[in-house]
């Protein structure tokens, strides 16, 4: 017969305070998810969510013991448990059957790890699935998730992992109005300078952050400077002994300034020696301007880049969490042709100073959805199928 656990609630007989517990047909009391249930009032959570994810324990709990002792499934049960409720419409209050949506199912299996998490730190789990459930992944310097440097985060393991299960905040700014609003939201001229730079050229805000002013060649170069191009332009360099850490990695490049940028640095030089004045030392392009402590004339960091475009998300109503969404930006609207005709995959690659045309190719389309439009253009005829004796 099939076992199947319920949440109630129950109260203490010495106190009279009530609290979730998880109970099966008979009434007995499900130990581990009860004891779980007072574990998560005692150290503060909200009724709320105990009695949230008290439901869902139950749920998956009656799903388990059709099958499996619940102390000893693999990270492949969770994954069928999962695609269970992504596959099965339940029943909403007005009783029309819905299916849960991916953000929904997330927090189901949060439940069940926090469960399993709980258990196993008591010595109830029997097997090795907690350590089995998140794996560590790398995130690349200049992904969304990486930032600057890159990163090691824990996340889910491959098998639980939604497909398309990206984070809700786009990757670059793919709404016209919102890019209307950053290249026209008010700033100072050091910022606005520092936006254009990164929105316009692409460049990596490490790459920015090590520009050196005798990298930038507004007026063309010349023999007195080593440099014979005639249009202005600016050297991404890779050796620059730089102030701030910054880090330009990817391959040494010469970007051409259009008539715009060459105003904007013009009006950031006039505003940097209007702040500055004699204390103007550093090399650097990016100088912090603004701030009235020892930090003023010193190189900006990566922090303070950062910082800067995080604000400018805010000002603008659209969500920026780092520099990278412009690169992103910028790349997107070349390769796809996004305000502009499509540009070829190779002059992309070198303006973005990829080594490999594989990271530009990111940029190409959304290949899920190409793909579903792909394989719909061949829908096939109606067929009748033989019936075989
Ligand atoms: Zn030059």
């Amino acid at each position: 017969m099939r076992e199947g656990y319920r949440l109630r609630k129950a109260t203490l007989p010495d106190s009279g305070a009530s609290r979730w517990v998880v109970i099966d047909e008979r009434g007995d009391l499900h130990r581990a998810a009860s004891a779980w249930l007072a574990f998560l009032a005692n150290v503060g959570k909200s009724p709320n969510t105990v009695r949230s994810y008290g439901a869902k324990i139950a749920w998956y709990l009656t799903w388990t013991a059709q099958t499996s002792d619940w102390r000893r499934v693999t990270v492949g049960h969770i994954a069928m448990w999962q695609h269970t409720l992504l596959t099965e419409p339940f029943l909403t209050s007005s009783g029309a059957p819905s299916p849960r949506s991916k953000a929904t199912v997330r927090l189901w299996i949060t439940a069940v790890r926090a469960f399993y998490e709980w258990a196993d730190a008591e010595g109830l789990v029997e097997n090795d699935l907690v350590s089995r459930l998140t794996q560590v992944k790398y995130f690349a310097p200049g992904t969304p998730a990486g930032g600057e440097f890159g990163t090691r985060r824990r996340v889910l393991a491959d098998e639980l992992r939604l497909r398309d299960d990206r984070d809700a905040d786009p990757e670059w700014i793919n709404d016209a109005d919102a890019r209307t609003r950053l290249e026209t939201v008010t700033l100072r001229c050091r910022d606005r300078l520092l936006v254009d730079l990164l929105y316009f050229t692409g460049i990596r805000a490490g790459e920015a952050l090590s520009l050196f002013r005798s990298d930038l060649h507004m007026g063309g170069g010349s023999r007195d400077i080593g440099c014979h191009v005639v249009d202005p332009h600016f050297h991404v360099r890779v050796g620059n002994p730089v102030e701030n850490d910054a880090r330009a990695k990817g391959a040494e490049r010469i970007i051409y300034a259009s008539p715009h940028l060459v105003e904007r640095y013009v009006d950031y030089l006039l505003e940097r020696d209007r702040l500055l004045r004699g204390d103007d030392h550093s090399p650097h392009v990016f100088v912090n301007t603004y701030s009235r402590d020892h930090r003023r004339g010193q190189a900006m960091t990566y922090a303070g880049v950062r910082k800067l475009i995080i604000r400018c998300g805010e000002r603008i109503g659209f969500p920026l969490r780092g520099p990278h969404i412009l690169r992103h930006t910028f790349a997107t609207r070349l390769v796809r042709g996004i305000d502009c005709d499509p540009q070829p995959l190779d002059v992309v690659q070198t303006l973005l100073g990829h080594r490999s045309i594989t990271s530009t190719r990111v940029y190409t389309h959304d290949l899920e959805a190409a793909k579903k439009m792909a394989l719909a253009a061949l829908a096939p005829r109606a067929a009748s199928l033989a019936v075989l004796p």
